[in-house]
């Protein structure tokens, strides 16, 4: 039922929005390979693997293999996160368009590109239930869809799993996080999350969706959430993170505020 209902998602989309000809991380016209994507853009995704290793466990982006240094101090509640690439060139234009320009229909790109991130981790794959970071009420009514839930659904029709995205709700209208400080943004995002139902959830290994994990903070209280309410173990995948190397917080800190500000807070 929910893989007809991602097909029937696929076949609106397609009708609203008719495959585009232009790159989906650069919006060159043409030449694009099978995943929507031109010469450059394919090429500027081949580098970064190339050059990046990812946080065994959190996923955050090194110059060399290993563990990053948050995760050093403390594993975070999640088995395993990763992503696509860091926020930058192609990335940072599709999940920027996506988020903050209303286009809706580069969720099933992106989707598609966070179902090749999931078979590329065997700790991902094995999740059985699909679960997006949901947004604020009010910020959800503001901007009228959540871009977590649409790659949630272009993900799970991919990997032929249900979406459950009802089970983990947001609690309060949190302050915009790009305005406030680290211990703030923690102390902002603590029980922000709960589960509405323990027994949909219980003991299964759950599959966090996300557009981009900056600092981890808002993944890591959607787990806490989780845990609480029966999810036996949580893998979390985004189209983008956050480099550790060598820039570290201070890049960390820029691709907040240039995700979140001037054009709106998630
Ligand atoms: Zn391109
Ligand atoms: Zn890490």
């Amino acid at each position: 039922m929910l893989n007809h209902r991602g097909r029937l998602w696929e076949g609106f989309l397609d009708l609203l929005f008719p495959p585009s000809p232009r790159c989906w991380g650069c919006n060159a016209p043409g030449g694009l390979d099978g995943r929507g994507l031109c010469r450059v853009c394919v090429a500027e995704m081949s580098g970064w693997k190339r050059v990046n290793f990812p946080c065994r466990v959190c996923g955050r982006l090194m110059d060399q293999p290993g563990l990053c240094r948050r995760c050093g101090k403390g594993l975070p509640p999640f088995v395993v996160a990763r992503a696509a690439g860091p926020f930058r060139g192609c990335l940072k234009n599709a999940v920027t368009r996506l988020k903050f320009a209303g286009r809706r229909e580069l969720a099933k790109p992106l989707g598609d590109l966070l179902a090749t991130v999931v078979a590329g981790e065997p700790q991902l794959a094995g999740a059985v239930v699909v679960v997006p970071v949901p947004l604020a009420p009010a910020r959800l009514a503001e901007r009228g869809y959540n871009q977590a839930v649409l790659l949630a659904r272009r993900l799970a029709w991919n990997l032929n799993l249900p979406v459950d995205e009802h089970s983990l709700v947001r609690l309060v209208h949190t302050p915009p996080q790009a305005a406030l400080n680290r211990p703030q943004r923690l102390k902002n995002l603590q029980e922000a999350f709960r589960v509405s139902d323990r027994g949909r959830l219980q003991g299964r290994h759950v599959l966090l969706v996300d557009d981009i994990l900056t600092t981890g903070a808002t993944a890591a209280e959607c787990c806490r959430a989780l845990l609480r309410g029966g999810a036996g173990s949580i893998g979390v995948v985004t189209v983008a993170t956050a480099m550790e190397h060598p820039f570290d917080n201070k890049t960390t800190q820029n691709m907040e505020n240039m995700t979140l500000f001037p054009l709106s807070p998630t």
